[in-house]
């Protein structure tokens, strides 16, 4: 694949390190931690990373940073795999965890304790973070830092024997209590836990905080560019210290704005909350930002890069319009997904002088500006059904579509001429009655004749029944995380999902889960995971055009 990535500050700083020959080979790292599927924020991460590292002729590494046993497990690293390869990056030989650096982060530990830079404190949680103060006050020495480095050592090798309770010690690094930044106030770096690890089993007791970790996986890696969110800034004094202090090698942490995008949430803790609590069907729900289900929901890995590229990185927090990705996924979309008919509110029209018991097979472009998708065949007959929105009462002349006594073209077929319209006892149209003009037959609808409009069909005798599922946003705010007084799940729109049955022209029950179309004038749709010829499913990706803005 192509480095299709801008030019940023970060790759300013890079070309200048080049540039002064810091650096020869290019290495940065991917570091999810696997406790939940990815999400389109990870996306700018991913694409930042394995495109820097594609654009420099370097390497990036999958890293995971499985630190904490008890929200991790292997389920989420195969889906982090599959999602990372399916938008469109591979890491190569390049796989690394952070468990299998334990025993030499704990070495590191141990050293520090040695020289003193490190103690055991067995504060509970609201001691420590009395003793840590405020930002604008000092904080005090906590009572651990009065031990000797044999007890400090005892007291870890008990902490690792497995032997102590979760919560009762914790390993700390001996900095500044008084420092402005709370990061540096003798900072936690190794915890109990007696969880069961997916990765380590149960090998461990203690687990290093993310800090000390993240720093020693990178160093140890050869990581040249560390490139992390703007939250990261505050810790990158934490990053370097303690590289500093155990003597080794020191990667540049360099630190971005997150992706944030309208009427999403991009937290892999809120995101739980919503699969836990079955606001949604699951991880790839496609009303999610997770990648999964983006993929389910028909984007592809193209478009999402795009948005990637379009957005670039900067150091500004800020909102990206939910409008910029749909975009993209139009734009791709209406290049590479072939064309087919689907009839969403389906009513009949009869052609009364066409034969009873005739069909044709007409032959139909699957793309309108590319030759290169090829044909297809569809069956017309004497019934059809339309769109119950391209029939009107006493339409409007501006009206191209049908009533009484307007003709219309059938896309690919003939020009129908609307003669009669047939009701029920309360006035809902059953059906529609025309006449063609066999003349008509044809694909070009620049033949001359003067039709208002053309509009798809399906043959009754042949439609494939359709299971259709109509997303829309999943909540009905901008930013439903803003308003820090109400829960974010206030602002999920009930109407996210809505299940409609469809008539689609008979090859579509021939696709495979994962193909995608446009239906002509209708949206591009994807083919369900779950779609199998006994059953059509497809999902809309997105109606044809953006909704406009009131
Ligand atoms: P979340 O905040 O959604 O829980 P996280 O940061 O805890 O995500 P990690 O698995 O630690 O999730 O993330 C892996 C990498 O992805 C990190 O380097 C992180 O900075 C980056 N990342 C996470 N969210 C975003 C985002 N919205 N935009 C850009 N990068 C992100
Ligand atoms: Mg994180």
């Amino acid at each position: 694949m192509t480095a299709e990535i801008s030019t940023h500050f970060i790759h300013e700083k890079i070309e200048a390190d080049l540039a002064s020959n810091k650096t020869e080979t290019i290495i940065t790292r991917f570091p999810p931690e696997p406790n939940g599927y990815l999400h389109i924020g990870h996306a700018k991460a991913i694409h930042l990373d394995f495109g820097t590292a594609l654009k420099y002729n370097g390497r990036c590494h999958l890293r995971f940073d499985d630190t904490n046993p008890a929200a991790e497990d292997v389920h989420y690293v195969h889906a982090i795999q599959e999602d990372i390869r399916w938008l469109g990056y591979d890491w190569g030989d390049h796989l690394y965890w952070a468990s299998s650096y334990f025993d030499q982060m704990e070495n590191y530990a141990r050293q520090l304790i040695e020289k003193g830079s490190a103690y055991v404190c067995n504060l509970s949680q609201d001691e420590f973070k009395s003793y840590r103060g405020v930002p604008t006050e000092p904080g005090r020495e906590p009572p651990g830092r009065a031990l000797s480095i044999h007890e400090n050592i005892a007291l870890f090798d008990q902490m690792k024997k497995g032997d102590l309770a979760e919560g009762t010690y914790v390993l700390r690094a001996r900095i500044d209590m008084t420092s402005p930044n709370l990061h540096m106030r003798d900072p936690a770096i190794y915890r109990i836990k007696h969880a069961k690890h997916h990765h380590t089993g149960d090998t461990y007791h203690i687990y290093p905080m993310y800090d000390f970790a993240h720093c020693i996986e990178d160093s140890i890696e050869g990581i040249t560019h560390s490139l992390c969110t703007l939250e990261f800034e505050v810790h990158r004094p934490l990053y370097e210290w303690i590289l500093n202090e155990l003597n080794l090698y020191r990667p540049q942490q360099i630190e971005f704005a997150r992706l944030n995008i309208t009427y999403m949430v991009m937290s892999k803790r809120k995101l739980l909350q919503l699969v836990e609590e079955n606001y949604v069907t699951g991880w790839d729900d496609p009303r999610l930002p997770t990648l999964s289900g983006m993929r389910r929901r028909g984007f592809t890995p193209t478009a999402i890069r795009n948005l990637c590229t379009q957005v670039g990185c900067t150091k500004f927090e800020s909102l990206t319009e939910i409008e910029r990705l749909e975009a993209c996924v139009r734009d791709d979309l209406n290049e590479t997904s072939p064309r087919a008919m689907a009839v969403l509110d389906p009513i009949k029209l009869i052609i009364e002088n066409y034969p009873e018991n005739q069909t044709e097979e007409l032959k139909i472009a699957n793309h309108p500006q590319n030759e290169s998708f090829g044909t297809r065949t569809v069956p017309f007959t004497r019934e059809c059904y339309i769109e119950r929105e391209d029939y009107m009462d006493d339409a409007p002349n501006k009206f191209k579509r049908f009533t009484v006594g307007r003709e219309v073209r059938l896309r690919g077929a003939y020009c129908v001429i609307c003669t009669r319209v047939e009701k029920n006892a309360d006035g809902k149209v059953i059906a529609l009655y025309g006449n063609y003009d066999p003349e008509t037959r044809g694909v070009n609808p620049l033949d001359g004749r003067k039709v208002r409009g053309t509009i798809h069909w399906i043959s009754a005798a042949h439609a494939c029944d359709a299971e259709i599922r109509l997303y829309d946003r999943l909540f009905t705010t901008e930013n439903p995380l803003a308003d820090k007084t109400t829960e974010f799940t206030e602002f999920l729109n009930p109407d996210s999902l809505q299940t409609i049955q469809a008539k689609l022209e008979p090859s579509l029950a021939k696709a495979a889960p994962a193909d995608r179309f446009q239906f002509e004038r209708v949206g591009y749709f994807c083919a369900d995971r779950d779609h199998t010829s006994e059953k059509t499913i497809f999902n809309r990706t997105l109606t044809l055009r953006a909704a406009k803005k009131i």
